[in-house]
């Protein structure tokens, strides 16, 4: 099936007042389902808003296309697409109540009042604000603002929902139960968000495919456990959740392991299959990929904290090195100053070619 957005060679540079130019979007090209919830990721500056606002028409390319449902969106002002922003600031109208915030859109656009207000309670049980209509934003809480900046969006029926860190004005107990509301909206809707956010938990939890930028262009794109378990690179690597890299040499084959140590002498072992001695790579392990074992890397705790029933370790290798960190279940007994041993199993290393 074809898909419902295709970005390809997307390139856009700025002019920065010092004189300089910045490429905001480097060769962009990307593929986007027509029920995906998708995930921009990546550091500030890296060209996500941009990328969004090409795609909502506020911003012009300078090279590439976009296309929506096979047809070319250049030409089209933002208004004329089909796709609509929910933004950080929801930018709600205050002195409007919730039903004319909601329907506002379709009032301009001159839709009959008893058509529009039919399309404005459906909408607003869609994201559970029914009963609230006469409400104004002022006396609503958080989450619900939030809702009724979705049902504004929404009520068009949009093919794409463009959404800008919409929950990052929230605290966090409210922003997890909005992330499992927006996923569920999203099935409900069979429509495609594209997501901006800086929080990689939300990207691991929420999204079918994570796209990581950098510098303009993409890194890596997909699923969330892919992108987890399999970097492609030392950026996405440590971009992406907690992680260890060590650089290694591979010292010997010993059957089906090859066996391998850093520079400070940390000794970890990797499936054989495709390693030669004196090879050099990067091993990535992560923190919940290291058990306390009877045989291993011996070091010392240097920190121990818990985080919900998530014993988190800073272990010091004995040989010297960087710290490693460990998360473990089941901590009893395991505090600052413990001496351990990290075991690992060698199928849990991701390796990169090269260090
Ligand atoms: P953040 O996570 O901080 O929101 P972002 O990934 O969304 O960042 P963009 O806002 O897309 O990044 O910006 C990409 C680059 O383009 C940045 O270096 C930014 O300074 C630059 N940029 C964006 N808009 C303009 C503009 N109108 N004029 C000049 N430079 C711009």
């Amino acid at each position: 099936m074809a898909p419902l957005l295709e970005i390809r060679a997307a390139r856009r540079e700025f002019a920065t007042p010092e004189g300089g130019k910045i490429r905001a979007l480097d060769g962009v090209d990307l593929d986007i389902g027509a029920n995906e919830f998708v995930t921009l990721l990546g550091p500030s500056g890296c060209g996500k808003t941009t990328l969004l606002r090409a795609i909502s028409g506020f911003e012009t390319l300078d090279g590439g296309t976009i296309r929506l449902g096979g047809v070319d969106l250049t030409a089209l002002p933002p208004f004329r697409r089909p796709v609509n922003t929910v933004f950080q600031s929801y930018a709600l109208f205050g002195h409007m109540t919730v039903a004319r915030n909601v329907g506002y859109a379709l009032e301009v656009a001159g839709v009959p009042r008893a058509e529009r207000e039919a399309e404005v309670a459906e909408t607003l049980e869609k994201v559970g604000l029914a009963g609230m209509e006469t409400r104004k934003p002022g006396q609503l809480s958080g989450g619900q603002r939030q809702r009724v900046a979705l049902a504004r969006a929404i009520i068009a029926k949009p093919r794409l929902l463009l959404l800008d860190e919409p929950l990052s004005a929230l605290d966090r107990n409210l922003r997890q139960q909005m992330q499992i509301e927006l996923k569920t909206l999203q099935d409900k809707l069979g429509i495609a968000f594209i997501f901006v956010t800086h929080d990689q938990e939300e990207a691991l939890t929420m999204s079918d495919r994570i796209v990581v930028m950098r510098a303009g262009a993409i890194e890596q794109i997909g699923p969330p456990r892919d992108i987890y378990r399999h970097p492609r690179n030392r950026f996405v690597a440590e971009f992406i959740g907690e992680t260890n890299l060590f650089l290694v040499t591979v010292d010997r084959i010993d059957g089906d392991t090859a066996l391998t140590r850093t520079a400070d002498g940390v000794e970890l072992v990797l499936p054989a299959v495709g390693r030669q001695p004196g090879e050099r790579l990067t091993a990535i392990l992560r923190p919940a990929d290291f058990t306390i074992a009877a045989q291993g890397i011996p070091g010392i705790v240097t920190r121990a904290v818990y985080l919900g029933s998530d014993l988190h370790l800073s272990v010091t290798p004995e040989s010297g090195g960087q710290d490693i960190r460990v998360t473990i279940r089941d901590g009893l007994g395991i505090g600052e100053g413990t001496n351990v041993h990290l075991g690992h199993e060698p199928t849990r290393v991701h390796v990169l070619e090269g260090t």
